[in-house]
């Protein structure tokens, strides 16, 4: 069978490659155990020395990369660069600090007593990844799981075949031993496959849905999950903020990748004094915004990954126009004729909005943003929580302490105050609720990788 990656600008064919069989992933899962054996014995800074070289083989590959995730996903293709960029940021990271993470520590001396933890490896990771950031949401996982000492099967995206294809390539060519790495092609019944065969730990990036089920299988099998899921992330806005800065973060926060990040801002809760205000000013932002080709250097705003992503928001934004929400802008797809093959969809801002509409309790995958009216402190962190999600949220004021106050009663793993800049390799990045499990980055995200034994030694 042969999977065909559609460009979501035009709907041609970027490529095609081969859907792997059973056997394909029995034979993967084989030879990852026969070479977990030489792998976990390496030292970590050797196992270090093969990402090394893997980071200069991504830089030499740099323009490679960034075009064929944009014409996979539809990413800007300024953005598919910038991605590669923060990525070379990851793996500097985990090169220098992975040996320092994984060393045996002392934790009981005595005379004759010596106790020190060890971090071992599992064995064989399934990790399985989504599309909108397919470079750093492959990354994130096979290479900590590799430091480690895992070997490592990715099932990539059916959506970003080819872009992680080629960094699996890139990880075989810096010359890792045959097995430690290998790739599997094909939906989610290849991703559920490799779920149940006797791999010794998952690790999975993608919508709550899946991970739910990937999380029961593993429970079955008694083996590890870590799971970066869904989120319908909440900003706060107070009336003395910095309108500026918060506005223009609210459009990165929302309108990024075109509204396909799990941490974009996908609800915003605005005092009531500014509500009009921030309102008026964000619709006056989205006006000047270009969407277009993602191949166009001035393109702000690219297509949809999928005809079906783009059909559950056009139901989710119909669903609000029905229970009475007002379009403030967008809330269409573009008249222009060179867009209409695409997925596009304008960036869209709607207000009027009712509990019960589903840009409120489901995750919205795209540029549309719900934006409601608080009174009170109370309320706002009320409306927050008020989500199955726990990924991230923002809290916009300049009184610190009321955002210190707010911060400590939002049920997210992470909450930025003033700030969506929050992604940097040292911050453990992960979700509460039905956002996730485990943590992904810095010195946590590393040891997830890990199982500890204690080695209790007394000399005799
Ligand atoms: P998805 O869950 O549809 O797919 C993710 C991966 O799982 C794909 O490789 C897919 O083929 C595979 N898959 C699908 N069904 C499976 C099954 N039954 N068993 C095993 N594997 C299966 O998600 P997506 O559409 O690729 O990505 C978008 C979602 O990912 C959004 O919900 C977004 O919020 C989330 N996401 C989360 C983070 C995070 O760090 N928390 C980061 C990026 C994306």
């Amino acid at each position: 069978m042969i999977l065909k990656s559609i460009n979501p600008h035009d709907q041609s064919v970027v490529g095609e490659l081969e859907v792997s069989s059973r056997q394909d992933i029995k034979r993967a899962v084989k030879n990852a155990k026969e070479a977990f054996s030489s792998w976990k014995n390496i030292a970590v800074k050797k196992r270090t020395d093969y990402i090394k070289k893997y980071e200069r083989l991504i830089i030499r590959n740099k323009e490679k990369i960034a075009r064929t995730t944009t014409l996979e996903m539809g990413k800007p293709i300024q953005q598919s660069l910038d991605d590669i960029d923060g990525e070379l940021k990851f793996l500097d990271y985990y090169i220098e600090n992975g040996p320092k993470f994984l060393a045996e520590e002392t934790v009981y001396k005595e005379e004759k007593k010596h106790f020190r933890v060890t971090y071992e490896p599992y064995g064989v990771c399934a990790c399985i990844a989504p599309w909108n950031f397919p470079l750093s949401t492959a990354d994130s996982g096979v290479i900590p799981a590799l430091i480690a000492g895992n070997t490592v099967i990715l099932k990539p995206s059916e959506y970003t075949s080819l872009t992680q294809k080629l960094v699996i390539d890139l990880l075989n060519e810096a010359g890792l031993p045959s097995g430690v790495i290998s790739l599997l092609i094909g939906g989610g019944e290849v991703g559920e496959m490799l779920v149940d065969e006797p791999v010794d730990l998952a690790w999975f990036t993608g919508s709550t849905k899946v991970g739910q089920e990937i999380y029961q299988k593993c429970g079955r099998k008694f083996i590890k999950a870590v799971l970066e899921m869904g989120g319908s992330s909440p900003a706060i806005i107070f009336s003395d903020a910095n309108l500026e800065s918060a506005l223009d973060n609210f459009y990165w926060g929302r309108f990024l990748n075109c509204g396909q990040v799990c941490t974009s801002i996908k609800r915003l809760f605005v005092e009531k004094p500014i509500y009009e205000k921030v309102v008026k000013l964000f619709v006056a932002k989205l006006k000047k915004v270009k969407i277009g080709n993602p191949l166009d250097q001035d393109t702000d705003i690219g297509p949809l990954v999928s005809k079906k992503q783009l059909e559950v928001l056009k139901s989710q934004v119909a669903d609000a126009v029905l229970k009475g929400a007002k379009i403030e802008i967008g809330g269409r797809q573009p008249s222009d004729k060179k867009l209409q093959k695409g997925n596009y969809f304008e960036p869209t801002i709607l207000t009027n909005i009712k509990p019960d509409m589903r840009v409120l309790t489901e995750e919205v995958f795209g540029p549309v943003l719900p934006i409601v009216p608080f009174k009170t402190e109370e309320e706002a962190i009320r409306l927050a929580n008020n989500t199955e999600y726990g990924l991230s949220a923002e809290i916009y004021t300049r009184n610190l302490k009321k955002a210190e106050r707010v911060a400590k009663q939002i049920n997210a793993g992470t909450v930025a105050i003033n700030t969506d800049n929050f992604f940097k390799p040292e911050c453990p990045f992960g979700g509460y609720k039905k956002s996730g499990m485990g943590r992904e980055y810095g010195e946590i995200g590393m040891k997830e990788f890990s199982q500890v034994k204690l080695i209790a030694l007394i000399n005799p």
